[in-house]
């Protein structure tokens, strides 16, 4: 698993996807640059994204609100008292970690021994076995669930009373030691704020202390009554938002899942209060089939459902997808109820309320959020569609099964050779082709080699010209993860594709 992750890393890097930031300075840690083919398909995953959201949904707007927000903001919102991570120091190795995600390691190790004895007990039973019923049954399995059941609702209790000392001596008990050294001498816990802060103006005196924002919710709270009033919507109606986040993470050690800046897509939908389970349920399956609809394979998602619930919310879930180091969250679905409204009432004096004529009353409203990341759903299907083949002919190839609609490249035109004309047709093909689609012209190498690296580029289609186009006005389009190959006329070439890549 570790080797499959150093190899999507290294891919990245070698076919432009994704660069270390001001790397020629030695790199700026858990920061990245999205370089040619990355800031394609970023810009893909963000327009499927906002598709889907905007555009498919009448009651749901778009805005694109400031990174710099008034600081009260950041004080209403719970995040300068709450946006907290628990860290714990190892005194010898002077390593800083954060507590809950050691105990989460923890817990993680015991989950890999059920796994071990349901692959056991899989092989044993053959056909007849069912997963489920064998995890409800067997008492080695069902004493490591209760253990993990105890740590984690342990620690959920004391990180929620902010008993550090408790967390701690969760952390001592369980034995834990230093990942990296195997040192068990631990600091006490303590609480980090995890806010970049930044100054507005230039005189000392004058100037205002700042924070960058860590999540694009509070541009959309704030503007809540604005919006309402300017596309006069009635409840129920969401505002829907990309943009930049920052937060000063501790454990970013997995390159673009966990940095410091990075962007968020997020969707707040304002409910009427008392409606927020159906809808909290329903934007649940609304986003599981918008990952479902990417052919990503139905095995890689699954719901994880918060027992720990953040100061905001009364429910919460996880929308997870099995990363190359495991089933890791990818998108948060969130009942935030009205706290967040409520708190920019109390702390800005300013009524932040809805009138609903068909209740004849005003009230504040209850908000869901959708809450993902771009960065992690990049890393999802970067690693997702990156495969080894082995090939009939005894060769292999790499091969990067991008969803074709998030495709960086839809497709390359290849001249088979460099004379008699056929580079002119194909850069006729190109200049077709390119109101349309992103597409290329290659004409260096062997056509086979050609292939190869558009294969591992992730692009869709080679379209390939030679000796019988001057002919007939056909070319060959090869298919990326069939390799399979057609001859077509030029006229049609743009209909094929874009059956392909549209949604
Ligand atoms: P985690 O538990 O992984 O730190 P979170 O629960 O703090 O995430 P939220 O605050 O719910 O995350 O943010 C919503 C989404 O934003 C997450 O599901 C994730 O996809 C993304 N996200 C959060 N923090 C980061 C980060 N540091 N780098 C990249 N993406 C992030």
């Amino acid at each position: 698993q570790d080797d499959k992750f150093k190899k999507v890393i290294s891919h990245a890097k070698e076919y432009g996807y994704v660069f270390q930031s001001s790397e020629i300075y030695d790199g700026l840690s858990a920061v990245y640059d999205y370089a040619q083919n990355g800031a394609e398909l970023k810009k893909n995953i963000r327009d499927y994204w906002w598709k889907a959201m905007v555009q498919m949904n009448e009651n749901i707007v778009g805005i694109d609100a400031a990174i710099f927000m008034h600081p009260t903001t950041w004080k209403a919102s719970g995040h300068v008292d709450a946006f907290n991570d628990p860290l714990i120091d190892n005194k010898d190795s002077k390593k800083r970690y954060r507590a809950d995600v050691l105990i989460e390691d923890y817990c993680a190790k015991i989950e890999t021994k059920i796994d071990k004895e349901v692959k056991k007990a899989a092989k044993r039973f053959g056909d007849a076995f069912i997963k489920e019923e064998f995890v409800s049954t067997n008492g080695r399995v069902l004493g490591y669930q209760e253990k993990i059941n105890t740590i984690l609702s342990r620690m959920a209790k004391s990180l929620e009373n902010e008993d550090l000392a408790d967390v701690k001596a969760l952390i001592e008990e369980l034995g834990i030691a230093d990942p990296l050294t195997g040192s068990k001498n631990w600091t006490d816990v303590k609480q980090f704020n995890l806010m970049f802060g930044t100054k507005l103006g230039a005189s000392a005196d004058s100037a205002m202390d700042l924070y960058l924002r860590p999540e694009t919710a509070q541009g959309i709270f704030v503007n809540f009554l604005n919006v309402q009033k300017t596309s006069r919507l009635k409840i129920p109606f969401g505002i829907a938002q990309t943009g930049k986040a920052f937060r000063n993470e501790i454990v970013a050690r997995q390159f673009i899942f966990r940095m410091r800046e990075f962007e968020q897509m997020e969707m707040q939908f304002f409910i009427k209060p008392g409606t927020q389970k159906e809808w909290y349920e329903h934007w649940k399956e609304t986003r599981l089939k918008w990952h479902l609809s990417l052919g990503m394979g139905e095995d890689n998602y699954r719901f994880h459902d918060h027992e720990k619930l953040a100061h905001y919310a009364d429910a919460a879930a996880d929308i997870e997808f099995k990363f190359p180091f495991g089933f890791k969250e990818l998108e948060g679905i969130h009942s935030r109820t009205d706290f967040d409204l409520k708190a920019h009432e109390e702390y800005s004096g300013k009524k932040l309320q809805y009138f609903d004529h068909e209740d004849n009353a005003s009230y504040t409203p209850y908000v869901l959020e959708t809450s993902i990341g771009l960065d992690r759903m990049f890393l999802a299907v970067f690693s997702n569609s990156l495969q080894d083949e082995e090939l009939e002919n005894g060769t292999s190839r790499t091969v990067l099964k991008l969803p074709s609609v998030l495709a960086p490249v839809k497709a390359a035109i290849l001249p088979l050779v460099k004379k008699d004309g056929l580079p002119d047709i194909a850069r006729k093909i190109v200049d077709e082709l390119k109101w349309d689609f992103n597409v290329v012209y290659d004409e260096k190498d062997a056509v086979g080699r050609r292939y190869r690296r558009q294969d591992a580029n992730g692009t869709p289609f080679c379209i390939t010209v030679d000796h019988d186009t001057l002919e007939d006005n056909t070319v060959t389009i090869r298919h990326r993860d069939t390799m399979e190959q057609q001859r077509v006329k030029i006229d049609e070439l743009r209909s094929i594709i874009k059956n392909e890549v549209d949604v």
